[in-house]
């Protein structure tokens, strides 16, 4: 009994001090992510593969998990059907697994259907927005391991894996409080970092290991905000361009490790007329004047441009990418008969930051990952994250 309220106390203090405090860095111990975020959950099957769990309904220890126990989760209403084992064991409005560092908890959904994926650490189950709503209470360098892997892809370089680690790391301590209205740190979508549980590629553990507590932080030691895309394109961009926002680390420089790379190019085509016409409606841009349409037509980027521009008409590339859901916003604009025209475009993604497949090819190269991250972004220290609130507090 004793020991049951000791970890609840001991977890309940360790939310709290962690999501108070924004400029407190803090070694984090543990984050909360949601599951499935996007999802509309109604059943859940789950078991115990490695360890023991201990399990707790509306505050009370009911059942200590061991290898063989399987457990299924029942939406009734605003509470959760408890079934182990085939049988039903009540309704509850919280159930939360408590397991120890190394323990492992597989998770399938039912209803929806998806595959099944493998947390650590401690997973909760309530019921919000009437919905089974699922947060796994994880280790910092368990849930980093499980984003390197999201991220960065499985079979990857481990000097490529340390990169997306540190700067998995850092995106999740500057983001900290990004969901914290909602009661959870982050979800597991791209809206903040892709995390599916725990990776499958052993060398991510090695790469986390051996870049353990590392982050990245800008000349003030403020952690930077850790941008990172598919493909440059052969140059990177600047922040004030993409975000509105000038940062000293996120600047345009030459990239030409992401040349001849699978997402360093992209064609596609377009209705002369379809063109023109969008850049006259949406942007008021003069393409149904002469020198509007000779711009329009003949557009050319040799390095990165912000605007298409013509006379007083300025019109941001980041609009048009958007708008026309395109790659990248470094394109080139021909035409290719009397009514089409041909984008041609490189890279893949916003430009910022990193590169992933100009990092993947340095990695491949022999650079070391201090050597990657310098070179897609400027000005910066890899600090280890325990020191950075003694610097801070200087
Ligand atoms: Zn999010």
């Amino acid at each position: 009994m004793k020991q049951k309220l000791k970890i609840i106390i001991g977890l309940l203090v360790g939310i709290s001090l962690f999501t108070s405090f924004t400029t407190f860095y803090a070694p984090a111990e543990s984050l909360q992510i949601r599951l499935y975020t996007h999802l509309k959950i109604n059943t859940i099957s789950l078991n115990v593969v490695k360890g023991t769990y201990k399990l707790l309904a509306d505050g009370n220890l009911i059942a200590e998990g061991g290898d063989e126990s399987q457990f299924k989760l029942i939406l009734k209403g605003d509470s959760i059907q408890l079934n182990h084992n085939e049988k039903i064991i009540g309704n509850f409005k919280y159930l939360k697994f408590v397991g120890s560092e190394t323990d492992e908890i597989k998770i399938r959904l039912v209803n929806p259907d998806r595959k099944p994926r493998v947390y650590q650490n401690n997973v909760s189950f309530s019921v919000s927005e009437e919905y089974i709503r699922i947060i796994n209470d994880v280790i910092l360098d368990n849930y980093i391991a499980g984003v390197t892997e999201a991220e960065a892809g499985s079979r990857s370089n481990v000097e490529f894996y340390k990169v997306q680690a540190i700067l998995a790391r850092t995106f999740a301590l500057a983001h900290i409080n990004k969901h914290v209205a909602e009661g959870f740190s982050l979800c597991d979508q791209v809206h903040c970092q892709a995390y599916y549980g725990k990776p499958k590629d052993g060398n991510i553990s090695k790469a986390i290991e051996e870049t353990k507590g590392k982050v990245v932080v800008d000349e003030n030691l403020n952690l930077i905000v850790a941008a990172f895309h598919s493909n440059s394109g052969g140059q990177t961009a600047n922040s004030e361009d993409v975000w509105g926002s000038h940062t000293t680390y996120l600047r345009s420089i030459t990239d030409t490790f992401s040349i001849k790379m699978p997402n360093s190019k992209w064609e596609r085509r377009m209705l002369t007329d379809d063109w023109l016409t969008y850049l006259k409606l949406k942007h008021n841009f003069p393409s149904d004047q002469p020198e509007g349409k000779e711009v329009a037509l003949n557009f050319k980027q040799d390095h990165r441009k912000v605007f298409l521009e013509c006379s007083n008409s300025k019109v941001p590339l980041k609009n048009i990418r958007q708008d026309l859901q395109l790659k990248s916003t470094f394109f080139s604009i021909t035409e290719i008969n009397k009514d089409s025209v041909l984008f041609k475009g490189r890279g893949y993604g916003h430009g910022l930051g990193m590169c992933q497949e100009g990092a993947m090819r340095m990695s491949k190269s022999g650079y070391s990952y201090t050597q990657i991250l310098n070179f897609y972004y400027k000005n910066i220290q890899l600090i280890d994250l325990h020191k950075l609130s003694f610097f801070k507090d200087e």
